[in-house]
């Protein structure tokens, strides 16, 4: 579904990514992790167009997006949801998920809602309320939907439990797992490792722009590098 060849990006002169590749196929979740600073954000900001990679390309349901602008990635089917969430904070849970929906027909806006509300009940229960007011974890459900109204063939959700107490960790990656076998593509980026790839069909370790070690979740996690390095121990 999804191949990425040999990408190279930079912030002016800080060599970010040196030459990344990975692919994910229709139906895994996959999951990228790696410490701070290792480039994952930089790696999704560039398949979403918001970054650009001076070599090689950026397959995505067989078309090359590598130059393509963010809102035909979208179009397409590739959606992010970004670090930090980017909910609207004085708008409410409503308009917020409408605003995902802005590359699709508005007759689609109420099916579109119904599909949210059935994955996260907690939203429609606070559909008028200023999302400024939602908890962390309520803010990250509503990063979600808003991804999910733009009808997500893949899925790419950057660090969706930073800054989560536990038990919202463990609701949100219920519902990525969910959200999966409904029929969507997932590719994770994570510092919570062991949370990652508990859920993952497939991982990459990234460090420093470069991935380092790849494998399925389970192959990973019995990895005894990437066991001291990022699951302590
Ligand atoms: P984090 O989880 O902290 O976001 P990450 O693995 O996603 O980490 P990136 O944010 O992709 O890492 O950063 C990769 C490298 O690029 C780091 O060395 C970072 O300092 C640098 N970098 C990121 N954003 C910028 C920017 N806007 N300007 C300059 N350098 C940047």
């Amino acid at each position: 579904m999804l191949s990425v060849y040999n990408i190279n990006v930079w912030y002016g002169a800080i060599h970010a990514i040196k030459g990344i590749s990975f692919s994910v196929g229709e139906g895994e979740i996959v999951a990228l992790i790696g410490a701070n600073g290792a480039g994952k954000s930089t790696t999704l900001r560039t398949l979403s167009g918001l970054m650009r990679s001076m070599t090689g390309s950026i397959e995505f349901l067989g078309a090359d997006i590598m130059h393509a602008p963010p809102e035909t990635i979208v179009r397409r089917g590739l959606v992010q949801v970004p670090e930090g969430r980017r909910v609207f904070l004085e708008m409410t849970v409503e308009e917020n998920l409408e605003m995902g929906a802005f590359t699709r027909p508005r007759s689609s806006i109420a099916s579109g809602l119904e599909r949210v509300f059935f994955h996260f009940p907690r939203l429609k229960e606070r559909r008028h309320q200023m999302a400024g007011t939602l908890s962390g974890g309520e803010q990250q459900m509503v990063a979600m939907g808003r991804a999910l109204m733009a009808d997500p063939r893949l899925l790419a959700l950057d660090e969706p439990s930073m800054g989560l107490a536990p038990i919202f960790i463990q609701q949100i990656f219920d519902i990525i797992g969910e959200l999966n076998r409904a029929g969507t593509t997932v590719l994770l980026v994570e510092q919570n490792a062991r949370m990652a790839l508990s859920i993952a069909t497939r991982g990459y370790v990234i460090e420093t722009g470069r991935v380092t070690v790849s494998g399925t979740g389970s192959e990973l996690m019995n990895n005894d590098d990437v066991r001291r390095a990022y699951l302590g121990g």
